[in-house]
C-alpha cells in the first residue's frame, strides 16, 4: 500500500506528518511522494490563515476526478482544519473519506480500516471548548507514537513535543480551539524519547510547544517540573549536542528559564518571542496580556541574563483597528528592538476567534500588503546589520545538508553545504558531503540578511566541549517551519 502526506503550517505539523507516516509504515505502507500513485491521500493542514485553508481545498479539488475515476482510493484530512470545519470539508470535498482532529491522530489506522471495511467516510474530532475543560482535555490525546528515524530527513535533527494545545486565546489566533487546551506532557516521557532519539544518532533537539516557556507538570507529590527543570533534565543525555525550543510567550519568559539557557552549554542562545504589535491599543485588542514596554523590557532582560542571545519575533500587520500611527509603532519596534528576523503576517480573519466576533476586518488588503512590505523592509535592514556583524567570526555550525543552490544545480562530491549556528544563523559554505551531521567551524567573510557565507576551518571539528567559545559570538534562529523530509506545501 503506497502513502502520501502533503503538510501545510507549523513544526508541530511537521512532527504529527512525520510520526503518522512512522506509524503507517510499521503497518506495511510505503511513501511516495506521488499523490496519484498512493492508495492513502492524507493532507496535514492548517487553520491560522485563510490562505493555508486554500491550498488544502484546491488540492483536494484537484483530486475530485481521480477519486471518481479510483474510487477505493482514500484521501483523508487531518489535523486544524479537520477539527475546526468537518461540515465545510465534508460540503467542499465530498470525495474526502477521512477527517481527523489534531487530538485523534492515534486513531488514523483504525479509521482508515474502518473506511476500507465498509466504504463509509469516517470522522474522529476531540470536543470544543465549550465541554468541561476535563472532558475536553481528555479528547485531545497529546499523538506520541515510537519515533522512526528513517522519517526526518536527517537522523542527527528532531523536534520533540512537550505540550499541546494553548489556553491564550489571542483574539486573532485559531489554535485554541483546534488545538484543544494546553497539556505538558510527563517530563520522564519527554526524557525517554530524548535519549531514544539520542541512541539513534540524534545532535539537536527542537522542543515544541505554542507556548513552550508555560511548560509546567505537577509531579503530585508537590514537585513542579518548569521549562528550566527540563532543560537541565534533558541537558544531561549523551549524545545531545544541541537543545532549542519554540514558540515563547512574552509573559512567561522567566528569570529561572534565561538562567538555564545562560548556564546549559547545549541549549542554544536563541529565543524566538513573537511581540504581534509594538502598539499597546492593538496588543490590548489581540488580548496579549503584555504591553510594548513589558515586552521592552522582557528583551533587555533576555540579553542581560544570556549575553549573545538572538531573538526573533513575529508581527501581525492589518489587525482590526491597526491605525498608520499604531503601524508605525510597529515599525518604530522593529527598528530598536535587534531581531535576527521576524516573520511576518497580514491578519487573516478566523471564524472562531473573539476576534472575528468583536472587531471588523476594517483594514483593506492592499493597505494590509503594504504594511507587510514595509515593515519586512525594515526587517531586512536590521537583519542584514545583525548578520554583517558576524564578518570576519569565526562559529560554531551543525551541518544540515546541500544548500539550496546546490539542490537546484544537483552536483555530487564536494559543492556547497548549508547548516545553522548555535544561535540559529544560517550559514553557506564550500564542502564535501561527508561533512553532513557533523558540527565544523566555519570563517564568516560575507553576510545577506538571511544567510552567512563562510569557508570551514580546515581541521578542526568540534563537539559539545568546544561549544562556549562559539556562544560568545553569534545570534540567530528562524522559527519558520524547517522542512521535514515531506512534502511541505
Ligand atoms: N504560539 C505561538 C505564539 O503565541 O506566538 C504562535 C502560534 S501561531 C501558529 C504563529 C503565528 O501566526 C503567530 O505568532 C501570529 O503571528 C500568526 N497568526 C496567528 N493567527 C493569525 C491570524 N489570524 N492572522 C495572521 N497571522 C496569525
Ligand atoms: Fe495562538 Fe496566542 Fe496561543 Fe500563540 S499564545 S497559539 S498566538 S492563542
Amino acid at each position: 500500500m503506497k502513502l502520501y502526506i502533503e503538510t501545510v503550517g507549523c513544526q508541530m505539523n511537521v512532527l504529527d506528518s512525520e510520526l503518522v507516516v512512522g506509524s503507517l509504515r510499521r503497518q506495511g505502507y510505503e511513501l511516495t511522494y506521488e499523490a496519484e500513485a498512493a492508495d492513502v491521500i492524507l493532507f496535514n493542514t492548517c487553520s491560522v490563515r485563510q490562505h493555508a485553508e486554500d491550498k488544502i481545498y484546491s488540492a483536494l479539488g484537484r483530486l475530485r476526478q481521480h477519486k471518481r475515476q479510483n474510487p477505493s482510493k482514500i484521501i483523508g484530512v487531518l489535523g486544524c482544519m479537520a477539527q475546526k470545519d468537518q461540515e465545510l470539508i465534508r460540503r467542499r470535498a465530498p470525495h474526502v473519506d477521512i477527517v481527523c482532529g489534531t487530538g485523534q491522530l492515534a486513531r488514523l489506522a483504525e479509521l482508515i480500516g474502518q473506511v476500507r471495511d465498509t466504504g463509509r467516510p469516517q470522522v474522529a474530532l476531540s470536543l470544543d471548548r465549550t465541554e468541561s475543560r476535563h472532558e475536553v482535555e481528555r479528547s485531545f490525546e497529546s499523538y506520541d507514537p515510537l519515533r522512526d528515524p528513517s522519517m526526518r530527513p536527517d537522523p542527527f535533527q528532531a523536534y520533540v513535543r512537550i505540550m499541546i494545545g494553548c489556553d491564550k486565546f489571542c483574539t486573532y489566533c485559531i489554535v485554541p480551539s483546534v488545538r484543544g487546551p494546553e497539556q505538558s506532557r510527563h517530563p520522564e516521557q519527554i526524557a525517554a524519547e530524548v535519549r531514544q532519539l539520542a541512541a539513534e544518532g540524534c545532535k539537536e533537539i527542537m522542543l515544541l510547544g505554542q507556548t513552550v516557556n508555560s511548560y509546567k507538570y505537577d509531579l503530585g507529590d508537590g514537585r513542579r517540573v518548569r521549562l528550566s527543570d527540563l532543560l537541565e533534565k534533558i541537558h544531561a543525555t549523551p549524545g545531545i549536542e544541541r537543545i532549542k525550543f519554540v514558540t515563547n510567550f512574552p509573559k512567561d519568559m522567566t528569570d529561572d528559564l534565561l538562567q538555564a539557557v545562560r548556564d546549559l552549554p547545549k541549549v542554544c542562545r536563541y529565543l524566538h518571542v513573537p511581540v504581534q504589535s509594538g502598539c499597546d491599543d492593538v496588543l490590548t485588542r489581540m488580548k496579549r496580556l503584555y504591553t510594548v514596554a513589558f515586552y521592552r523590557d522582557m528583551l533587555d532582560r533576555c540579553r542581560e541574563t544570556v549575553p549573545g542571545v538572538a531573538i526573533s519575533s513575529d508581527f501581525i500587520v492589518g489587525f482590526s483597528g491597526e491605525t498608520e500611527a499604531s503601524f508605525a509603532k510597529s515599525c518604530d519596534l522593529v527598528r530598536e528592538a535587534g531581531f535576527k528576523n521576524s516573520f511576518i503576517f497580514k491578519y487573516s480573519p478566523r471564524p472562531g476567534t473573539r476576534g472575528y466576533e468583536l472587531y471588523a476586518d476594517d483594514v483593506p488588503e492592499e493597505v494590509k500588503k503594504r504594511r507587510n512590505n514595509d515593515l519586512l523592509a525594515i526587517q531586512t535592514k536590521v537583519s542584514l546589520a545583525d548578520h554583517r556583524r558576524l564578518i570576519g567570526e569565526r562559529v560554531e555550525v551543525l551541518v544540515e545538508g546541500p544548500s539550496k543552490n546546490a539542490l537546484k544545480h544537483g552536483s555530487s562530491g564536494p559543492g556547497q553545504l548549508t547548516g545553522r549556528t548555535r544561535t540559529d544563523h544560517i550559514v553557506v559554505f564550500d564542502g564535501n558531503s561527508r561533512l553532513v551531521g557533523q558540527t565544523v567551524m566555519i570563517d564568516i567573510h560575507e553576510a545577506s540578511p538571511f544567510t552567512l557565507y563562510g569557508s570551514v576551518v580546515t581541521g578542526e571539528q568540534v563537539g559539545v566541549d568546544h561549544c562556549e567559545m562559539a556562544e560568545e559570538r553569534e545570534p540567530e534562529l528562524s522559527a519558520g517551519p524547517r522542512r521535514i523530509g515531506l512534502p511541505l506545501v
